[in-house]
Parts: C-alpha cells; sequence; structure tokens
C-alpha cells in the first residue's frame, strides 16, 4: 500500500516524496484515511511509530484544499499541542518537512525562548501553530493570539501532556477553540484520565491502535548489569572505556542526576552533555545539536527531555537509573536501533531496583538475566552497602541459553558495525585511543539476552 491512496494533493505527495518515505506506517495507515476524512480520531501510538505524519499529513489536506479553512485572513486554523519543547520543534519540522511544497506558514510556540519572536511571528500570521501548552496560554492572556479560527486540533502525547500537569493549561486552551473543529489526539497509552479528557473533547471518534507497542526491535540487543547504586557512575565510566560506544544516551531518574554524571564523564575525559527541563532552550538545543554532530560521544537525558528527541545513529542507550515504568523502558530502548540499524540497550540494575526489572519483564513478558559487567569491580565499600544483584539471587529464574556470539557493536572493527558506523556519518572521539579498549584489559562479552519477534502490527515496520 502506498500513499497515494489516501487522495493526498501532488503538493503533498511531492513532500512526502521528499521526506523520502514510500510505504505508510501502520499508524499512518490507520489515522490518515479517516482523518483526511474529517472524522475526530484516538490514537494509541509511540514516539517512533510515524505518529506525526499521521496527523500532519490531514492537516495540510485540509487546509491547503480549503476544507479546514476559515473566513480566510491570518488566523490560524491547525493547533498541535505538544508536551515538550523538543517534542514541538520536532512537529514544527515535520510540518515543514511535509508542507515543503504547500503554501501554508506554520510556527512553533513554546517556553524558555523569548516572547517577542514569537509575537512576530504570530502577527505575520501562521495557518499552523504547535505548541506547548503553558507558553500558549500566556499568548493566550496577553491576546497575542486568536484561536477563534482554529479548525483542527491535536493533541500530541497526550499522556505526557496529563503526567506533566498540563491538564487545566489543555482544558483553558480547549475552552477557547470553537466547538466545531476535528480534534485528534494521540497518546502512547489510553488509561482512564485520557479516556476521560477524550469523552470532553472528542465526538464520534475513531480509535486507532498500531498495538501497544511491549517488544522492543529485533535490532536491538538487551543487557542488563549489576550495579549497586554507589558503584554506577564508576561502571558507567568503566563501560565506556571498555567499549567503542560511539554514540551513547544515558537515562538519569532525576535532572540533578543527569548533570553530576555529565560532569563526572566530563572530567574523565569523555565528552558529554546534558539535557533536562532545568536547562534553558539555547542549553538544550546546543547539547542536542552537539551530540547529533558527535561534538559530545555521550548524552545524558532525563526521560522527559529525551522525548520528542529524533536522532539517528544512537549506538547504545544506557539506563543509568531503571525506569519505573516499563512503558518508559521501551521508548527508551527505542532510540537505538531506528530505522534498521542495529543497537545495544544497556541497563544497571541495584538491588533496589529489582522491583522495576520485574515490571519491566511482566510487560514484555520476557524474564531477562542481570550479569556482572565483565571485568568491573564495585568498590568495596559500595558493594557492602549495597549488596550485588546476581542471576542466582533472582529466585526461581531458569538461566537462558546464551548465545556466545558476540555482539558486533561491542567494541569491534569490522563487519556490520562498521557499516553502520559510516552510515551515521560521524566522526569523532571513537577514534581517540581513550576509547579504545586498553592493552591487557579484558574486553567484554556480551550476551545476547534475548530475541524477539517483531509485533504483527508492525510487520514491514519493524524498526521504527
Ligand atoms: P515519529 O513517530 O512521527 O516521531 O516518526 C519516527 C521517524 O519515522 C521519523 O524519523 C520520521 O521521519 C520517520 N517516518 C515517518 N513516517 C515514515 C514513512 N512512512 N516512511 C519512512 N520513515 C518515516
Amino acid at each position: 500500500m502506498g500513499f497515494t491512496t489516501f487522495g493526498l494533493s501532488d503538493h503533498i505527495m511531492k513532500g512526502i516524496g521528499a521526506a523520502g518515505y514510500t510505504v505508510p506506517t501502520p499508524i499512518q495507515i490507520l489515522a490518515i484515511e479517516p482523518a483526511v476524512a474529517g472524522r475526530d480520531i484516538i490514537a494509541c501510538a509511540q514516539t517512533g511509530t510515524g505518529k506525526t505524519a499521521a496527523f500532519v499529513l490531514p492537516i495540510l489536506h485540509h487546509l491547503a484544499s480549503g476544507t479546514g479553512t476559515h473566513s480566510g485572513g491570518k488566523l490560524p486554523r491547525a493547533l498541535v499541542l505538544t508536551p515538550t519543547l523538543e517534542l514541538c520543534q520536532q512537529v514544527q519540522q515535520a510540518v515543514a518537512k511535509y508542507g515543503k511544497f504547500v503554501s501554508l506558514r506554520s510556527t512553533s510556540i513554546y517556553g524558555g525562548a523569548g516572547m517577542e519572536q514569537q509575537i512576530k511571528a504570530l502577527r505575520r500570521g501562521a495557518d499552523i501553530i504547535v505548541a506547548t501548552p503553558g507558553r500558549l496560554l500566556d499568548h493566550m492572556q496577553r491576546k497575542t493570539v486568536d484561536l477563534s479560527g482554529i479548525r483542527i486540533l491535536v493533541l500530541d502525547e497526550a499522556d505526557r501532556m496529563l503526567d506533566m500537569g498540563f491538564i487545566n493549561d489543555v482544558r483553558k486552551i480547549i475552552a477557547a477553540i470553537p466547538s466545531q473543529r476535528q480534534t485528534m489526539l494521540f497518546s502512547a497509552t489510553i488509561s482512564a484520565d485520557i479516556k476521560t479528557l477524550a469523552a470532553n473533547i472528542l465526538r464520534d471518534p475513531q480509535t486507532v491502535q498500531v498495538g501497544e507497542r511491549r517488544n522492543p526491535a529485533e535490532t536491538i540487543v538487551q543487557h542488563f548489569y549489576n550495579a549497586p547504586q554507589g558503584s554506577k557512575i564508576d561502571l558507567l565510566v568503566h563501560a565506556l572505556e571498555a567499549e567503542h560506544m560511539q554514540s551513547v544516551l544515558v537515562f538519569s531518574r532525576t535532572k540533578h542526576g543527569a548533570d553530576k554524571i555529565s560532569r563526572r564523564l566530563e572530567r574523565t575525559g569523555i565528552a558529554s552533555a546534558a539535557i533536562h527541563s532545568n536547562r534553558t532552550q539555547s542549553q538544550r538545543e546546543k547539547a542536542l545539536e552537539g551530540f547529533k554532530e558527535g561534538k559530545f560521544r555521550v548524552l545524558v537525558a532525563t526521560d522527559i527531555a529525551a522525548r520528542g528527541i529524533d536522532v539517528s545513529g544512537i549506538s547504545h542507550v544506557i539506563n543509568y537509573d531503571i525506569p519505573q515504568y516499563p512503558e518508559d523502558y521501551i521508548h527508551r530502548i527505542g532510540r537505538t536501533g531506528r530505522a534498521g540499524a542495529s543497537g545495544d540497550a544497556i541497563t544497571f540494575v541495584s538491588r533496589e531496583e529489582l522491583q522495576y526489572l520485574t515490571r519491566i519483564e511482566k510487560f514484555v513478558g520476557k524474564r531477562y538475566m542481570v550479569n556482572a559487567y565483565p571485568g568491573f569491580t564495585a568498590a568495596p565499600q559500595q558493594a557492602h552497602t549495597s549488596a550485588n544483584v546476581s542471576s542466582s539471587s533472582r529466585s526461581g529464574r531458569t538461566v537462558p541459553q546464551h548465545d556466545n556470539k558476540r555482539h558486533p557493536q561491542s567494541g569491534r572493527t569490522g563487519g556490520h558495525d562498521d557499516k553502520r558506523r559510516t552510515q551515521s556519518g560521524r566522526t569523532g572521539p571513537q577514534n581517540d585511543k581513550r576509547y579504545t579498549p586498553q592493552a591487557g584489559r579484558k574486553k567484554p562479552e556480551h550476551k545476547k539476552m534475548d530475541s524477539y519477534s517483531s509485533d504483527s502490527s508492525n510487520a514491514g515496520w519493524s524498526n521504527y
């Protein structure tokens, strides 16, 4: 099935072609048709599924063909609400990309950036506004934006928006939008709160679901390592020095933790930056750009800041702190292994965090082994205060049969590994001697933990 079946205009088709897309993703197959037909949509889809195009293409279709028009003039006609500034920017980039050959204007409105420039952009006129709720509300209160012409409303990552406490802002914004509109709600999970919100703001919605992604892409190899909390930083440094990890996204549970990790890595000579909501917009942009360009080998992020980050070529995701929610685990590790590339997901597990590992196992329906990281010994006092987690301590576990093949990403050169690195086009500190395993150091023997079959609903689309 191609994009031609949706009845999109030639100009939009040209934009899709320029983006390099030939086959719609499952969420696009399910959502675009009813959205083009003007239906309200409630879509359960996660980041990486191609959900952005699933709502942007219908928006472009309606606005460019006039079906979403108001009385004309400069009033914005479509509004997309996103939880974070990164996602906001990313969605606006998608609008610009897919709408390259359509003469519609869009602008993004988010906190952390100057008001003046946004006011100017709004004055110039925008057909499509992509915004975070708090900043949009500021503009509403200052009367620098008029939402009375909105005919299409999208709530992107609605679950995150609620988690982040934006519900009241969202309600106020919706109250200022005409009730005669098309509304599309996209969410990674459909909780009771989301259902209540949907019941209040959607009319006879078409529900589309691409299957909650419980199984990570099969290109991602997962490793779990025993890591007393107090030894994690040493283990991280050890792993980064022992392995050829080229482009590494490290997840920390807290903002403070992210800063601490990044500072320590920098002191050790590992180029790194941190990204979280306490950093200014320009700091976040700089960190992300530096990471994309290979200037920083490591980006340390919190879950919320990592939302909306779409960086290709991440070779390793390291869960410094195991996430408390299994959905976050799937999101996090999905940052690697994208677009058919292989990737490694490494999770440090302290004894206290075993409960979260159990949650992940229940969610994905698999059991994982927690191993000692090869060649790493926790400092004695730390090992003493925080007992090691070993597979044998996990009662009732069966020890999986390891395939003793070494994973191609684990510090070797040649073959698949090299190919992928060349594709990512990065140059950088991986060539630095500091990052090659030191002579005499035992290289880690990664064991392949488990392999997954791809979600049937994602057949033919397993890597996004
Ligand atoms: P999203 O879930 O919208 O963040 O999209 C995830 C990634 O998939 C982005 O890098 C998109 O550019 C890409 N993508 C979206 N739709 C398609 C498609 N039909 N074919 C190939 N790539 C796509």
